[in-house]
């Protein structure tokens, strides 16, 4: 192994120590709710783990859980009322929603302010436009790992594969804005090893465990795995499973400067910073000073 390893995990405990540090000076404290509708299992872990976290950085953390038969209209009106409640001040509607609910006819009733997942129209626009806003919690997160690795990504080569509204094209946009030439490569891309070669910081957000070998990897790059994969692991057990990112990990390593492990590195960055965003939320909202912990970012 001739890489580093981005420790995801570390960088997250750090950015919530901040927000942590940040909540102590506020004048009152903030409050996100989190929306599950449904049983998804995958889903019910995430907005616990969220909750847990929302509390220990000193933020208040309500949860509406709703059963899985909830209608558009219901859930519409506990959002808009959540919008309209002068004490919330980020909302996170856990996707994917029941196939019967229309995802973006619920995001477009979270009021931009407290769009603290980055994802409504309001919010997608102000990042294309450069605007002051709300920024989406994975990108971000890839964006501060990076950084750890090379804090001035002025010039550098960013080749981001994936082009999701999720993440890829708000990644692509966020190391726009720190003033990298960025590549967007997706399932047309001719000739994408090539083209992956040629990344200072390579960015997989694709969904396809392990795509990336080692030699489509610069020598000396930094590489950013977004990739959750759930695979199978016979070697574990019969039947057993286990997570691999879009990064061929042990190939990776060998050329690159530094990658980050999946899991254990976007994976926490992304509720690292929906804490973060909150606060931000928080102080755009209510006219506070972003403390000083948060200002930097
Ligand atoms: P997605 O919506 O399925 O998008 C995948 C993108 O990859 C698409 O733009 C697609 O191109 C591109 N793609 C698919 N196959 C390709 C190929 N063979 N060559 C080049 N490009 C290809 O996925 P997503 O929501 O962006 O998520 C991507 C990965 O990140 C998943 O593994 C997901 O689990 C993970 N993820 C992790 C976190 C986290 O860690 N917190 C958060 C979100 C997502 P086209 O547009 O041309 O179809």
């Amino acid at each position: 192994m001739s890489g580093r390893i981005i420790d995801g995990k570390a960088v997250a405990a750090r950015v919530r120590a901040d927000v942590a540090a940040a909540v102590k000076q506020l004048p009152a404290q903030p409050a996100l709710a989190v929306v599950l509708v449904g049983d998804d299992p995958a889903s019910q872990v995430y907005v616990a783990s969220k909750g847990k976290m929302t509390t220990e950085v000193g933020m208040r953390s309500v949860e509406i859980r709703l059963p899985k038969e909830t209608t558009q209209d219901e859930l519409i009106a506990r959002v808009a009322a959540l919008s309209a409640d002068p004490e919330i001040d980020g909302i996170l509607v856990q996707l994917p929603l029941p196939k019967h609910i229309s995802e973006p006819a619920v995001l477009a009733v979270i009021d931009p302010m407290k769009d603290v997942d980055g994802l409504t129209e309001a919010s997608a626009g102000k990042l294309v436009l450069g605007g002051p806003g709300l920024r989406p919690c994975t990108p971000v997160g890839c964006v501060i790992l990076a950084k750890t690795e090379r804090p001035d990504l002025t010039g550098a080569n960013v080749v981001v594969i994936g082009r999701s509204i999720l993440v890829g094209k708000p990644a692509a946009l966020l190391f726009l804005e720190q003033n990298a030439t960025v590549t967007i490569a997706h399932s047309k891309t001719r000739d994408l090893k090539m083209v992956c070669r040629s990344a200072d910081i390579l960015v997989a957000a694709v969904g396809r465990p392990e795509m990336v070998r080692g030699d489509w990897v610069r020598p000396g790059a930094i590489v950013i795995d977004v990739g959750t994969n759930r695979v199978p692991a016979p070697e574990k057990g019969e039947g057993k499973t286990k997570l691999v990112g879009d990064v061929c990990f042990p190939e990776a390593i060998e050329v690159a400067a530094a990658v980050t492990p999946s899991p254990g590195g976007v994976g926490p960055m992304t509720i690292a910073c929906l804490l973060r965003n909150t606060v931000l939320a928080a102080c755009a909202r209510r006219g506070w000073t972003v403390p000083e912990a948060l200002a930097a970012g």
